[in-house]
């Protein structure tokens, strides 16, 4: 087992990395401790592989540094550090059987033959494919060699497990079973797993901590509950679910109770940073927007039922698109009034252009 496996935490100095003139890593700095299900949550392109790559070594990074403990490691190669990777299209040898796939990282690192038998029947039954040892791949289901390729990354027992995107590339349903089994394989792993995703609900389900990055940055670091319930800016609140933004005339204030004039109505919410100008915006999730007697005027577009409950997009205040939730059918053209808990409705400033 080599040294750096005995770390406590991995830090994160003032990384970047840039393409040329962009800088597709700004400044990222984070530390995590051993033991710690990391996920990299933000949109398409914000950095999420880079980061990644940076870590393990297969990408330089262009400022900054990463340690394990008080050991620099952006300085060595990717075999040095010995990370445990996966991929989104999983990246098997198709003519090696699963054993051999498995075994690959061992043999490179020249184990003796009989410690790597022991660690790939081990990896293999951490990811519950002992009894398929001798298949191709090509003779697997795309979960199963997703687990092939997590054995293998297991297998030479990284300080770091990083995965990029692993689950895409299934359908729904296994995707929410492979969640499950990550999760396990990661606590009887006790190591530290980054894992990228743009998936909030996969971030919000598998991490002990979500680092949200957006345009190389990073936005907010929380638990998951953090990030749910109390979003620290407008984008990551967005990008947390609170698909409603309403912009309003800021016409009282009471600790951090924020009273908005949309389209006439006052709407009561709760500020989430100081408010800077004489308007600001109103972020609410669409299970949160209640169709009722009380609250500011829309006018439905579509109503569709969800089993527990109907959801609709109306034209708010200002013509503005709203989504919102009701009890019961509402009607194309329907008039309707709209509230939410104040609790419930976050206050941002306006977002900058
Ligand atoms: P994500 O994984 O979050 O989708 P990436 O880390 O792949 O994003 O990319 C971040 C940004 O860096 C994007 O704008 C992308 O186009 C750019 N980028 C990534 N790899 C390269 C490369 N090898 N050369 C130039 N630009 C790159
Ligand atoms: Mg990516």
């Amino acid at each position: 087992m080599s040294a750096l496996n005995t770390f406590k935490t991995l830090k994160l100095d003032r990384v970047g990395r840039d393409f040329g003139a962009m800088n597709a890593l700004k400044d990222l700095s984070l530390d995590v401790k051993r033991g710690e299900f990391i996920a990299l949550l933000g949109p398409s392109g914000c950095g999420k592989s880079t980061a990644l790559n940076c870590i393990a070594g297969l990408l330089p990074t262009t400022r900054g540094s990463i340690w394990l403990d008080d050991k620099r490691i952006d300085t060595l190669g990717p075999e040095d550090r010995g990370f445990g990777m996966v991929f989104q299209n999983y990246a098997l040898f198709p003519h090696m059987s699963v054993r051999d796939n498995v075994g690959f990282g061992l043999r490179m690192r020249g184990v003796a033959r009989e410690e790597a038998a022991k660690r790939i029947d081990a990896a293999l039954a951490t990811v519950r494919l002992s009894n398929q040892a001798q298949k191709l791949p090509g003779q697997m289901s795309g979960g199963q060699q997703q687990r092939v390729a997590i054995a293998r990354a297991i297998a030479i027992e990284p300080p770091l497990v990083l995965m990029d995107e692993p689950l895409s590339n299934l359908d729904a349903k296994l995707r929410l079973e492979m969640r499950q089994e990550i999760r396990r394989i990661h606590a009887g792993l006790g190591s530290i797993t980054l894992y990228v995703t743009h998936d909030q609900d996969e971030a919000l389900s598998l991490a002990d901590r979500i680092v949200v990055l957006r345009d190389g940055e990073i936005r907010q670091i929380g638990t998951p509950e953090e990030l749910y319930q109390r979003p620290a800016t407008l984008d990551v609140a967005e990008f947390m679910g609170f698909r409603n933004r309403l912009p309003g005339d800021i016409v009282g204030t009471m600790g951090d109770t924020v009273s908005l004039n949309v389209g006439g109505e006052t709407l009561d919410g709760s500020a989430r940073e100081n408010l800077a100008g004489g308007t600001a915006v109103a972020a609410i999730r669409p299970e949160d927007l209640q169709a009722g007697e009380h609250g500011f005027p829309a006018v439905v577009d579509i109503c569709e039922y969800r089993g527990h409950a109907f959801f609709g997009a109306a034209k708010g205040p200002g013509g503005s698109e709203v989504f919102f939730r009701s009890a019961s059918r509402m009607n194309p053209g329907e008039q309707v009034r709209l509230a939410a808990d104040p609790a419930r409705v976050l206050v941002f400033n306006e977002a900058a252009a």
